[in-house]
């Protein structure tokens, strides 16, 4: 009979549990002091960090100053002002009947987790988790995508030289690695990626029950109404739209615009791309020739079931931005997740269809309303569901140190970022202290005589 091979990463995993031990126990400001060293070390290694992400994805310069490194930066600053009282315990009411206790939640480090990233934005996605796994004194096996291999590369030096790899390390590889990697039952997962792989993780995470973070993706939509600002709206959905050529997980996938706004709005949406992408090294590559071509067969998918295609500007050397219209359910534009500088515009009269078409829908992750109608927005808000919600703006929000991000269902489990990305590394331990000789649960253990009978209708009636 063969024998199954061993797990080739069961050894890191010990070592790695044995010095979450240690870790519980390190004062907070040890912690502090990594973060500082993690800070330094991405401010002065900005050049390098360019220099990957540009051999990776093309991405300009100040496209990943603005979008990676700056809330990377932000995230670590928020971390080191914040953490000693993240982690501080959190005294809990007591109440009459619980007289004479002292009780509090107390986060403590999940243990040896494991973060496996997605390669859209490799630094941030990366190393954001890494930055609460770090805050919540965590040690972390940090697996980055194969697919942004510069940038991995670099990930792994950065983590080499500011960690003793017991403590954190970078695995880079292929699905087979995180396979394996997955197998092993470290104390918590987060898994940035989409849908389809995060139910692979949470399937293998739950044969060790394994806590799980799902940071996940899918189609957010964007509603531009009748009481819109478009130019207003065309700016910001630009933006949002065609930053690193749509391959953002959080970008407006497809939009529903008021008929009584659609020419203006895309007239306004078109001047804007000739005015934000005149010189096309402002505009970032498609990943590799893979996605490029999956992106062609969703478009020539559309056209063959009769949408119609614009491109307002073309990029030399780049997939351009198209805008696709007369689009049906029907195409596989409108069923999977874009991913891509593709923006489908469909045509609305009643907010009600909108809704009707949200509520028949995976919940996505992100969603924007483009509005001046307190009443339209309270609609939106409350009649919908989604990870994340903006009015007036898009994309936004992923930055915010104190807003929480995260899906719901199909777009994700659990929030990341700030306090609750420290929170989904640590688990919130509830203790409750009682003097020694002393409870007050003795008036109701057996036996049950008549006084103690009374005590409990009293406790039911208005306790
Ligand atoms: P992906 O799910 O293909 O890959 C993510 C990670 O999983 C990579 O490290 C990859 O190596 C690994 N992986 C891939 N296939 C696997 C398998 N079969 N078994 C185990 N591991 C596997 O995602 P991607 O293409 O890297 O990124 C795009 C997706 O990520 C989009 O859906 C996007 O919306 C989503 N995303 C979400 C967020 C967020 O914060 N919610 C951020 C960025 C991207």
């Amino acid at each position: 009979m063969t024998q199954k091979p061993t797990n080739p990463y069961l050894d890191l995993l010990s070592r790695h549990k044995a010095t979450a031990r240690k870790l519980k126990s390190e004062p907070i400001e040890g912690r502090k002091k990594k973060l500082k060293a993690m800070r330094r070390w991405v401010y002065q290694n900005r050049s390098l960090l360019h220099q990957a992400v540009f051999e990776d994805l093309h991405k300009p310069a100040a496209e990943l100053d603005v979008t990676e490194i700056y809330p990377l930066l932000a995230e670590l600053r928020h971390a080191i002002h914040r953490v000693k009282r993240w982690a501080a315990p959190k005294p809990v009411e007591s109440g009459l009947t619980f007289l004479g206790t002292y009780s509090y939640v107390q986060a403590e480090p999940m243990g040896s987790t494991l973060i496996i990233a997605p390669w859209n934005y490799p630094l941030l996605l990366t190393l954001g988790p890494l930055v609460s796994a770090v805050a919540a004194g965590d040690t972390a096996v940090v697996k980055p995508s194969e697919m942004s291999a510069a940038t991995s590369a670099i990930i792994s030096r950065m983590v080499s030289e500011l960690f003793d790899p017991d403590e954190i390390c970078v695995i880079e590889g292929e699905v087979t690695t995180t396979t394996q990697l997955l197998e092993l039952p470290f104390d918590h997962i987060f898994f940035t990626g989409s849908p389809t792989v995060g139910k692979i993780v949470m399937t293998a995470a739950a044969k060790n029950l394994t806590a799980v973070t799902l940071e996940l993706g899918g189609k957010s939509p964007t509603i531009v109404d009748e009481t819109a600002d478009v130019h207003d709206a065309a700016r910001k959905v630009c933006w949002a739209k065609w930053t690193n050529a749509g391959q953002t997980c959080v970008a407006p996938d497809y939009l529903f615009v008021h008929v009584k706004k659609k020419e203006q709005f895309l007239e306004c949406l078109e001047n804007e791309l000739i005015h934000r992408y005149d010189d096309v090294c402002d505009y970032t590559h498609i990943i590799n020739d893979k996605h490029e071509q999956r992106l062609k067969d969703l478009l020539s998918d559309a056209e063959q079931k009769g949408a119609k295609t614009f491109e307002p500007l073309e990029l030399v050397g780049r997939m351009s931005p198209k805008l696709v219209l007369e689009v049906t359910d029907d195409m596989r534009l409108m069923q999977e997740e874009i991913f891509g500088p593709i923006l489908p515009v469909l045509v609305y009269e009643d907010l009600e269809e909108v809704i009707q078409y949200l509520n028949h829908r995976p919940k996505p992750l992100a969603l924007y309303l483009f509005t001046t109608s307190k009443a339209n927005q309270r609609r939106v808000l409350t009649e919908t569901s989604s990870g994340t919600a903006v009015i007036n703006d898009a994309v936004l929000h992923f930055g915010h140190p104190h807003l929480q991000v995260g899906g719901v269902n199909n777009s994700g489990l659990g929030k990341a970022h700030g306090e609750a990305g420290f929170r989904a590394f640590s688990h919130e331990k509830s203790v409750l202290r009682q003097r020694r000789g002393y409870t007050i649960a003795r008036l109701v253990y057996p036996p049950y005589n008549s006084f103690k009978i009374k005590l409990i209708d009293i406790l039911l009636k208005y306790f």
